[in-house]
């Protein structure tokens, strides 16, 4: 579908989300670059949204390499929180705060809210920007529900997964091998609708760029 040489840049520096993406993408004849590749500030997050954030990141990215780029952005929604943190995840407990900051700050949150209350699903929004700046971004969304636990289980994955359990499998995101969230995950299930996507626009109009 694409030239061997055609470049993608992915645009995250979540060690996690990258490792996630790079699997997913596995099959696809793109030379895939990592931000490591290049010094490359990440832009500020001021969107209000998980796609005006995506999109920034995107274009950031495209404008300082000039690459074809995927970006995302995703997080966590509490029902019992209104939402939160939503666009905030990463940084929930703070600007630079880690997993386990994030972590114990939405746990506290959920003090004394009972089982039945603590839905919650992950939400992932994919931006490919073609290098071409005319042509158009292709956009695909991925939800993953789920309910949040007190007591964290698992060590894969990262961000939230100990705490976010799968209620259909009876275990934590955290406690999946990595194939089988990438199956089921919210990126996952954003990064096969954006797939299918790339390849029905190269089969209509050739190579998308
Ligand atoms: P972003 O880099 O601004 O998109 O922030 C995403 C944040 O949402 C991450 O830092 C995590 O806190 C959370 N998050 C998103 N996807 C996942 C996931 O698959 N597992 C755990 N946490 C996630």
């Amino acid at each position: 579908m694409h030239a061997a040489a055609d470049r993608l840049l992915i645009a995250t520096g979540n060690p996690g989300k990258w490792r996630e993406l790079r699997a997913l993408l596995d099959g696809l004849p793109f030379e895939i670059a990592s931000l490591a590749q290049y010094a490359l500030a990440p832009p500020e997050e001021t969107g209000a949204t998980f796609l005006e954030n995506a999109l920034l990141k995107a274009r950031h990215a495209r404008a300082a390499t000039g690459l074809a780029v995927i970006a995302d952005d995703s997080g966590l929604e509490v029902d019992a929180l209104g939402g939160e943190p939503g666009v905030r995840s990463a940084r929930y407990a703070g600007p630079g705060a880690s997993d386990a900051e994030n972590n114990a700050k939405l746990i506290a949150a959920l003090a004394g809210v009972p089982p039945e209350r603590r839905g919650a699903r992950y939400r992932c929004v994919l931006v490919y920007l073609p290098a071409d700046r005319v042509a158009a971004p292709l956009i695909a969304e991925g939800v993953w529900e789920g309910r949040i636990v007190d007591a964290p289980a698992g060590a894969a994955g990262f961000g939230y997964d100990p705490h976010f359990l799968v209620p259909e499998l009876g275990c934590t995101a955290a406690q999946l091998d990595p194939a089988h969230k990438n199956r089921i995950s919210h990126r996952g299930i954003a990064l096969r609708a954006l797939r299918e996507r790339l390849e029905r626009l190269a089969q209509r109009a050739g190579a998308p760029r």
